[in-house]
C-alpha cells in the first residue's frame, strides 16, 4: 500500500502541504519529495537520493536521525500504555517524569510545566496564563502582548499573530488587536540608520519605550520574544539587547516570555537561551528539541512569580480551564525522556556549541570576503548567510529575484546539502543537527560557498 507508483498523483490531489505554495504545487510546478528513511545528519528520498541536513527538519531533530534508544522507548510507551490523558491529576510514568527532568534543567526561579503538541499550541497556553494571571491580580485592561517584527511564535490566530512576518498576516485577518509589534533586533539590516552597535540597541529600547508609553504601561501584559531571532533571519541580538529590554519590562511589570522553540535544550550550546543571554523569562516555551522531534510535544515552563497567582486563582474560581485532549501524550512523553538522557549522554549540548562555532568560523572565513555576502552571523548550531545586491550600499535584491531559494536550491541539487531560505529576505539558514562533526561542517561550508559562486558568481 505504501509502495507504489501512484504516490505523486495522490500526494497532488490529496495533500494540502504546510507553507506550500498550492496552486503550484498542484499544477505540478514544485517538485514533490517524499523522504523515505534517515540517519544521523542525512535523509534519504524513495529515489534513493541521500543529503545532507543542514537544517535538522524544521530546526528540530536535535539528537540527529535514526536513533534508536528513541525508537525503542516510543514503541515501549506504545504498547504498554499508548495513551491517558493529563486532566485532574492524572499522569503517566513518562510525561511525571519528563516534568522533572524538564524543571531539573530549567532557570531556577520555574516552577512547573504545561505539556502541549506543538510551538503554536504553547504559546497559545502562554497568552492564555498571563491573560488569566492579570485577570486574578485585578488588572482586567493589562492584557496586550508586545512582540518584534520578523519574530516567529507560531501560525495561529493568536500566535500568528504574535509572528511578526507578513506572510503569516496577508489575507488572514491578522494580527489580532491585542498584539503590537515593535522593532526587530536585526542590526545588519538597520545599519541604514548609521549607529553604532550599542546606538541601535538604545534605539530599540527607545521603541519599546515609547510604545508603552504610547498605550499605557496598564494596558501590557507581556513581551514575547526568541532568544536568536529563528524563522525572521537567524539573527543573534546585538550585545546587551536583552538586559535592556528586560530593565524596561521589569520597570513597567510587564512580563517576559522567551520562546525558546528553536533554542531550548542546547542549539546556543547552553541548556536555555535564557541562560546564554540573560533573561529571566516568567514563561518559556519548549517543543522541537524537546523530543528532537521524535514525537509531538511542547511545553510551556512557569515561573514561581506567576505560579503562586494560578493557584490563588483556582483557588478562587476552580479547576484551571485550559487543557488538551493530547497534552503531556505519554508517546511524546517517552520520546522526551529518552531524549534528554541521550543529549546528556552524548555530550550534544557541548558538541552543538564547539561544532557549531566552528561551523561559525569556517562559514565566515569560506564567504564574508564575496561581494554579495552582506552578513554571516550565528550563535552555537545556528549559522546565517545573508546575501545583498551591492555590498558599499548595503542594498537588497529584489524579492522577486529568489536569490535565497535559488541558492538554496543550486546547495541541494550540485551537493546534496539542505539549508533553508529563510522566508524573508535573501538569508541562507543553518541549524544542523547536533551531532554534526567537524568534517560535515567543513562539507557544508565548501558546498556553501560553490553554490554562492554558481548563482552568483
Ligand atoms: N516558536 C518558534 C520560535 C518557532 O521557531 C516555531 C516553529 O518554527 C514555533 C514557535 C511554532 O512551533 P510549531 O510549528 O511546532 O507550532
Amino acid at each position: 500500500m505504501l509502495h507504489n507508483d501512484n504516490l505523486e498523483q495522490w500526494d497532488r490531489e490529496n495533500f494540502f502541504h504546510a507553507s506550500t505554495h498550492l496552486a503550484e504545487f498542484a499544477r505540478g510546478n514544485i517538485p514533490q519529495r517524499v523522504i523515505k528513511t534517515a540517519s544521523g545528519v542525512h535523509i534519504e528520498d524513495r529515489d534513493g537520493n541521500r543529503m545532507l541536513d543542514a537544517f535538522a527538519g524544521l530546526y528540530c531533530v536535535n539528537v540527529g536521525y535514526g536513533r534508536p534508544e528513541i525508537a525503542e522507548a516510543i514503541a515501549d510507551q506504545a504498547k504498554e500504555l499508548a495513551y491517558y490523558h493529563s486532566y485532574v491529576g492524572h499522569g503517566t510514568e513518562a510525561s511525571i517524569t519528563l516534568a522533572k527532568m524538564v524543571m531539573d534543567r530549567a532557570p531556577d526561579h520555574m516552577s512547573k510545566v504545561y505539556f502541549g503538541q506543538s510551538g503554536s499550541d504553547a504559546n497559545e497556553t502562554n497568552i492564555k496564563l498571563i491573560w488569566y494571571y492579570n485577570n486574578i491580580l485585578g488588572r482586567p485592561k493589562k492584557k496586550k502582548i508586545i512582540s518584534r517584527w520578523r519574530g516567529y511564535h507560531g501560525s495561529g490566530l493568536m500566535t500568528g499573530s504574535l509572528t511578526g512576518l507578513d506572510l503569516f498576516h496577508k489575507k488572514f485577518d491578522l494580527p489580532l488587536a491585542q498584539v503590537i509589534h515593535t522593532e526587530a533586533p536585526f542590526y545588519f539590516q538597520r545599519k541604514d540608520l548609521g549607529q553604532s552597535e550599542s546606538e541601535f540597541v538604545a534605539h530599540c529600547v527607545a521603541e519599546l519605550e515609547a510604545m508603552i508609553h504610547a498605550e499605557g504601561a496598564d494596558t501590557i501584559a507581556a513581551f514575547i520574544g526568541e532568544p536568536v531571532l529563528g524563522t525572521g533571519g537567524i539573527v543573534p541580538p546585538p550585545a546587551g539587547y536583552w538586559p535592556a529590554i528586560q530593565e524596561v519590562l521589569d520597570r513597567h511589570d510587564i512580563l517576559l516570555v522567551a520562546d525558546e522553540v528553536v533554542t531550548g535544550f542546547g542549539r546556543l550550546g547552553t541548556m536555555f537561551g535564557s541562560d546564554h543571554y540573560g533573561m529571566r523569562p516568567d514563561l518559556i516555551t519548549i517543543a522541537k528539541g524537546l523530543t528532537s522531534a521524535y514525537a509531538p510535544l511542547s511545553g510551556s515552563i512557569v515561573s514561581d512569580k506567576m505560579w503562586a497567582v494560578l493557584e490563588k486563582g483556582t483557588d478562587e474560581n476552580g479547576p484551571i480551564g485550559h487543557g488538551w485532549t493530547y497534552s503531556a501524550h505519554p508517546i511524546g512523553a517517552a520520546a522526551g525522556v529518552a531524549n534528554l538522557e541521550l543529549i546528556d549522554k552524548l555530550g550534544l549540548v557541548e558538541n552543538a556549541g564547539t561544532v557549531g562555532t566552528y561551523l561559525n568560523t569556517q562559514m565566515r572565513a569560506a564567504l564574508t570576503d564575496h561581494p554579495h555576502v552582506g552578513d554571516v552571523r550565528g550563535e552555537g548550531m545556528l549559522c546565517a548567510v545573508e546575501f545583498v545586491a551591492d555590498k558599499d550600499s548595503r542594498s537588497f535584491y529584489d524579492a522577486a529575484d529568489k536569490i535565497g531559494p535559488q541558492i538554496a536550491g543550486k546547495l541541494l541539487e550540485q551537493s546534496n546539502v539542505i539549508a533553508r531560505a529563510m522566508p524573508q529576505g535573501d538569508i541562507l539558514g543553518f541549524a544542523p543537527p547536533f551531532c554534526l562533526t567537524k568534517d560535515e561542517a567543513d562539507q557544508v561550508v565548501t558546498a556553501t560557498h560553490q553554490a554562492v559562486a554558481s548563482v552568483l558568481g
